[in-house]
C-alpha cells in the first residue's frame, strides 16, 4: 500500500519532530512521491534531503559549498555505501568511514589537488589496478587521507564517471551523487531491499574474496542478493526493463533523479541538456528462467 498518500491528509497537523520521525522511516523514491503531494511537503522533504545529504559530506570536507562546486565543475560523482544511505530510509543508514569520489582522467589532478591544498589531506597510497588486462573501467584509486578523515579518489579511464559504478558487484551499490542530483539506477529492487548479482562477476571469473565479502556486507543490512533475475520478481522478458538482459540508458524512465537544488524527483523527458554523457548498458547473464540458455554478456557503452 501507498503510505505516503494515506499520511497526506493529516500531515501538517504534526508536530515536525513526528514528521521526521516518519521521513526517517522512508526510502527517497518514496519521499519524492510524497513531497509531490503538497507544497508544504515539497519544502520540507528538499530541506530534510539537503541535511542529510551535507551530514554525509560535513563528515568529510569542512567546505561543503566548495566541493559541491569541485563536484560539478570536474562532473565527479560519489558512489558506494554513502550513496546508498541517500537512498535508502535514514533510519537504515549504515556508517561510512571513507566516501569514494569518481572523476576521470581529464579532472583526476583538479580532484587530487583540491583536496590536498583546500581540505588538508595528503595522499596516502596510489593504485594501479591496470585497466587494460581484466577489463575494468577503473585506472587508477588515490587513496586519501586526513586524520581520521579517509577518502578514496577512484579515477576512470573512460569518458564517463559513472562506467565504474556498473562494474560494481550488485545492483544494490549502482547509486550515485552528482553534484545536483541523487540518483538510483535500480529504484524497484533497492527500496525493496532486493540486489541482482551482477553477471560479469561470474560469468567473467572476477569472483574472489574481496566481492564475497562486499556481498556479504548487504546480506547481513537484510539485502537478498540474488543471480537469478525471477527471483527478484516475475516480468516480461521481451518487454519489460525489469530483466537484466534489457538495455538501460541513463535518461530512461527506470532511473530515479532527485535534483537536490529544487526538492524535485526529475522526469526523464526534462534530462536532454545534462552535461554528462548518456551511458548505455545492459546488466546481461544466464537466460531468465522462462527462457532457453540463451546467455548475454553485459555491456556498457557511452552513447553520447
Ligand atoms: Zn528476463
Amino acid at each position: 500500500m501507498d503510505n505516503t498518500k494515506l499520511l497526506n491528509g493529516f500531515f501538517d497537523r504534526l508536530s515536525p519532530e513526528i514528521e521526521i520521525m516518519i521521513f526517517d522511516i522512508l526510502p527517497l523514491p518514496d519521499l519524492a512521491r510524497f513531497s509531490e503531494t503538497r507544497t508544504g511537503n515539497q519544502i520540507d522533504v528538499a530541506n530534510y534531503m539537503v541535511r542529510r545529504r551535507d551530514n554525509i559530506f560535513k563528515t568529510f570536507v569542512d567546505d561543503i559549498p566548495l566541493f559541491i562546486q569541485l563536484l560539478k565543475f570536474t562532473e565527479s560523482i560519489i558512489s558506494g555505501s554513502n550513496a546508498l544511505n541517500l537512498i535508502m530510509p535514514q533510519s537504515q543508514q549504515v556508517v561510512a568511514h571513507n566516501i569514494d569520489v569518481y572523476t576521470t582522467e581529464q579532472y583526476e589532478l583538479v580532484v587530487v589537488e583540491y583536496l590536498k591544498n583546500q581540505e588538508g589531506y595528503t595522499v596516502a597510497d596510489k593504485i594501479s589496478p591496470k585497466p587494460k588486462y581484466d577489463g575494468s573501467a577503473i585506472a587508477r584509486i588515490y587513496k586519501l587521507e586526513n586524520g581520521e578523515k579517509k577518502i578514496d579518489i577512484i579515477v576512470t579511464h573512460w569518458k564517463c564517471v559513472i562506467a565504474p559504478v556498473l562494474q560494481f558487484h550488485s545492483t544494490i551499490v549502482m547509486n550515485y551523487i552528482t553534484a545536483d542530483d541523487i540518483v538510483c539506477m535500480y529504484p524497484k529492487w533497492t527500496c525493496n531491499r532486493k540486489g541482482f548479482i551482477n553477471p560479469q562477476l561470474y560469468m567473467e571469473d572476477k569472483t574472489n574474496l574481496r566481492t564475497v565479502e562486499a556481498l556479504m556486507k548487504y546480506t547481513k543490512q537484510g539485502f537478498r542478493l540474488c543471480a537469478e533475475p525471477f527471483q527478484l520478481g516475475v516480468h516480461n522478458c521481451s518487454r519489460s526493463i525489469n530483466c537484466p538482459h534489457a538495455t538501460r540508458t541513463t535518461v530512461d524512465e527506470r532511473m530515479f533523479h532527485w535534483n537536490i537544488n529544487n526538492g524535485t524527483a526529475v522526469r526523464t523527458t526534462m534530462m536532454d541538456c545534462w552535461d554528462m554523457p548518456i551511458i548505455v548498458w545492459s546488466l546481461g547473464g544466464h537466460g531468465c528462467m522462462t527462457e532457453s540458455n540463451r546467455r548475454s554478456l553485459n555491456h556498457i557503452l557511452v552513447a553520447a
